[in-house]
């Protein structure tokens, strides 16, 4: 049996993520001429859409990374985060944007940004592919949203369960058997 079989749903098809996300580079590109920005990546989901996101960008960027664990069960995220790997440069004065996969209760999120302001960039900002708006439980600033999407779990393009899914070109949902 391959990956396909465990497919439900397709909820975003390849190429709308890929047209989406080259609006998204155009967007950030045009607000950030001139101010040479530093993307961060959170690992280990967010890797696939960064890596596209980062040839959209048509002025000069940085790029970094930050490994973040969210305490909780496989499908629900408990707001307390531990930094399993920290950015290799400092963030004072620079323009970060931080750019995750999914954004759906917001308390990772939160956490990350209350993290980094203290370190006192010049500006900070979300870029978020997937955005689960009706489960937030902390307000959290998206300037650049991908997709709202409904509340279902979802793999593929970076997003994983139990590790597995990453590869996987679109988003999807898989069919209830694959929890059992
Ligand atoms: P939050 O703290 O916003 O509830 O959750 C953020 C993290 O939970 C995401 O970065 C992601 O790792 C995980 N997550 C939330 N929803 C989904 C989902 O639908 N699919 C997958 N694969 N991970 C999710």
């Amino acid at each position: 049996m391959g990956l396909l079989d465990d497919i439900d749903e397709v909820l975003i098809p390849e190429a709308t993520l890929h047209a989406r996300i080259r609006e998204l580079g155009a967007q950030i590109s045009s607000d950030y001429e001139g101010k040479d920005p530093l993307l961060i990546g959170i690992l280990t989901g967010a890797v696939l859409f960064i890596a596209d996101l980062l040839r959209q960008i048509t002025i000069p960027a940085h790029l970094d990374f930050m490994a973040i664990s969210s305490y909780g069960s496989a499908t629900e995220s408990s707001g307390v985060v531990r930094i399993l790997k920290d950015l290799n440069q400092t963030i004072e004065g620079r323009h970060v944007l931080v750019v995750d996969d999914i954004v759906d209760t917001g308390l990772t999120m939160d956490y990350l940004l209350e993290t980094l302001k203290a370190r006192y960039p010049a500006s900070l900002r979300v870029c978020a592919l997937l955005d689960k708006a009706s489960r937030r439980k902390r307000h959290v600033p998206i300037h650049y949203r991908g997709f709202e999407i409904p509340d279902k779990f979802v793999v593929g393009y970076g997003l994983d369960y139990g590790g597995t899914y990453r590869n996987l070109p679109f988003i999807c949902v898989l069919k209830p058997e694959v929890y059992r």
